[in-house]
């Protein structure tokens, strides 16, 4: 970042400090599709924390999130935009700042992007992605980070609201950065990471409590239909270092396949010795759900922007596709040979 932007991105952070010190405001509070357990429990803390500075604030989601995640302290307020329209685009009409809470571009809000760009209010981005393509007022983004969790630990500082943690605060915290590091596996080799999360749990918090309640809280369907696709949908494709794993309507179906169901799967064939590539496909009543995750430096952030409509992280990436599940699985396939000598490249 140069050092116009860094000044002018603190200037807007003293903007956004004076705004929230002022007087009570109402906040909206808006997290991407597909909410993950670092959207949600980002935007929860930050919720608890700026109602205890005397603002009105709403958190508001695109789409359903998954089972695992709705005993998070605050999480029965939440408002889905499916079936909440109205309320949405009023909260919206109505509010005087909105956060942008864990994405990088505005598409991800899906259907709430369309208030929110006839909005005046002052809008302000929280966010951990490369490469943001959203304008707003104020823009916290940091790639280095390994959560929006950990940002928004950051800013309760920077805007000296801190004082506001308490152990709901933290436990969403946690639940953010937990999810995000898939248990401190990834994303959490700065020690400032080890260093947020010792704080947090000097509020108490249960931190075996929180990973049985998010890990082991699936459904004895969830458990066979992983068995079902690491046994009968997975491709082992070891001369691109890939494997892959689909799942289509029918199989959804069979094994009554709930929103949350399948986070995670992407994850297992990079367990598989020499595997550095791994994608997950999911067919939807109008498209395929794309989940990419690589090892090392392979970019499944730019791979599924050049193919797959998406983005990301370098080594966790989504995307979409608007063709039939087996057209985009032979599209995919048939793009490997062009990566084959990148994805063999790699120091063991
Ligand atoms: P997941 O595979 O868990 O859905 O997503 C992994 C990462 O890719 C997350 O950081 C998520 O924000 C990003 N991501 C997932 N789907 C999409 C998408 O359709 N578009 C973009 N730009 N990013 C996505
Ligand atoms: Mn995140």
């Amino acid at each position: 970042m140069g050092s116009k932007e860094n000044s002018s991105s603190i200037k807007s952070l003293d903007k956004l400090k004076s705004l929230l010190w002022a007087s009570p405001g109402r906040i909206v509070l808006i997290t991407h599709f597909n909410p993950d357990g670092d959207a949600v429990g980002s935007t929860l803390a930050l919720q608890k924390c700026l109602i205890k500075a005397g603002h009105d604030c709403s958190v508001v989601t695109p789409n359903d999130f998954p089972s695992f995640l709705k005993w998070l302290p605050g999480a029965e307020s939440i408002i889905i935009l499916p079936g909440n329209e109205n309320k949405v685009a009023e909260l919206i009409r109505s509010s005087d700042l909105v956060f942008f809470m864990d994405f990088n571009d505005i598409r991800r809000m899906r259907g709430i992007s369309e208030p929110v760009s006839r909005s005046p209010a002052f809008k302000v981005l929280i966010d951990h992605h490369p490469d943001p393509l959203v304008e707003v007022d104020c823009m916290l983004s940091d790639t280095t980070v390994s959560s929006t969790a950990e940002l928004v630990y950051r800013f309760m500082t920077q805007v000296s609201l801190k004082e506001k943690m308490d152990k709901d605060i933290a436990v969403c915290l946690f639940a953010g950065i937990m999810t995000d590091t898939g248990c401190f596996s990834y994303n959490s080799s700065s020690p400032e990471t080890f260093k947020i999360v010792a704080d947090l749990l000097l509020y108490g918090i249960e931190k075996d409590s929180i990973y049985d309640k998010i890990y082991d809280n699936y459904s004895a369907y969830r458990m066979r239909l992983l068995g079902f696709c690491l046994n009968e949908r997975m491709e082992y494709l070891p001369d691109y270092r890939t494997a892959l794993i689909w799942l289509n309507l029918k199989d959804q179906e069979k094994y009554n396949f709930q929103t949350g169901d399948s986070e995670g799967f992407v994850n297992y064939p990079l367990s598989i010795k020499g595997i550095r590539f791994s994608a997950f496909f999911i067919e939807k009543e109008d498209h395929v759900k794309i989940s990419l995750r690589s090892k090392g430096k392979f970019p499944v952030n730019t791979f599924s922007a050049e193919h797959f409509n998406g983005g990301g992280h370098l080594n966790a990436a989504g995307g979409e596709s608007y063709e039939s599940l087996e057209t985009t699985l032979g599209k995919f396939r048939d793009l490997l040979p062009r990566y084959q000598d990148e994805l063999n490249d790699y120091d063991e």
